[in-house]
């Protein structure tokens, strides 16, 4: 455990050492202390109210408090309690359904969607020998589309043609239609997105949902985003019934408090990360080794 610890826990668990009584209001002190890790990590606020909130209980709970090494006892909560909230849920993507299984994308634009439909696609292609088919909701922007066309021919996936005179609703049924009769195993959705919320962007996915009744509806969510990502994901999360949470960019140098605001705010599972541009750059999210990297 010690080893694990990040500097900042350490040196709370170090100054609690010193110390020969250990009462309520030290473990106010410890608490401040991890208060301002998360929020140096982009943690939203009001996420990480509740989450000290949730600690403090468990910690008094615990007796912290005349426990003989009260900082380790407090650390080790954190960083559990961190690492099951982040790790909560079914991590597996659920294609258990009748074929085609239907992977809907949702987020902002340049969260990450069109490099993350390719990456999925790879994905199940290799690893559970997939047939996939691919296909670009993205209307008003021309360059989304062929984006979409080279980043899945680089998976060794079919991408299904689209043109921005046509409606959403339409393509996506157009591709359904296709794969059905190819006996496609997946088809995955990319669909348009904004650079801030709005209520065209959220009726037209929230359509193509109904429609289509995707086994998947997946959140993608760019870990730099940090405090605003709290209200991306809400207003997500309203709009669609989320299965998933794909958390990209983790290869910057963000801390990834993204991560734990953004699954408290969905609920959903983080599914995947995303750590770098390239079609291999996914990994299945590790929430100990995130709970990690926020408190830095
Ligand atoms: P979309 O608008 O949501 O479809 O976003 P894109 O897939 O076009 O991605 C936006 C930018 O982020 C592109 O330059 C991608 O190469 C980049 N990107 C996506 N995922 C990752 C990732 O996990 N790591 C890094 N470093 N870049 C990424």
């Amino acid at each position: 455990m010690a080893s694990a610890l990040s500097d900042k826990l350490a040196k709370i668990v170090k100054e609690m050492r010193g110390q020969a009584r250990i009462t309520e209001s030290n473990v106010q002190d410890m608490l401040r202390e991890v208060r301002m890790a998360l929020l140096e990590a982009d943690v939203a606020l009001p996420v990480v109210r509740e989450f000290i909130a949730r600690v403090k209980e468990k910690a008094l709970g615990q007796d912290v408090v005349g426990s003989l090494k009260p900082g380790q006892t407090l650390v080790s909560i954190v960083n559990k309690e961190l690492a099951a909230i982040m790790g909560e849920g079914q991590a597996e993507l659920n294609l258990n359904v009748q074929p085609p299984a239907i992977i809907l994308m949702a987020g902002l634009q340049g969260a990450g969607k069109t490099t993350t439909t390719a990456k999925i696609a790879k994905l199940l292609r290799e690893k559970l020998k997939k047939k996939v088919l691919t296909v670009s909701g993205d209307v008003y922007r021309p360059a989304a589309i062929e984006q979409l066309k080279t980043v899945t021919a680089q998976a060794g996936a079919e991408w299904f043609p689209s043109t921005p005179d046509q409606k959403p609703l339409d393509i996506a049924t157009a591709a359904l239609d296709y794969a059905k009769k190819h006996y496609f195993d997946v088809l995955i959705v990319d669909t348009a997105g904004r650079l801030a919320i709005d209520e065209v962007l959220m009726n037209e996915i929230r359509e193509l949902h109904s429609t289509l009744q995707p086994a998947e509806t997946l959140f993608v969510v760019d870990a730099m985003q940090g405090q605003d990502a709290i209200n991306t994901a809400r207003a997500f999360k309203e709009a669609l019934p989320l299965t998933g949470i794909v958390l990209t960019k983790l290869d910057g140098d963000s801390r990834g408090g993204a991560a734990l605001s953004v699954k408290h705010i969905t609920g959903a599972p983080i599914k995947f990360a995303g750590v770098s541009e390239k079609i291999d750059g996914i990994e299945i999210f590790d929430a100990e080794r995130h709970a990690g990297r926020i408190l830095g």
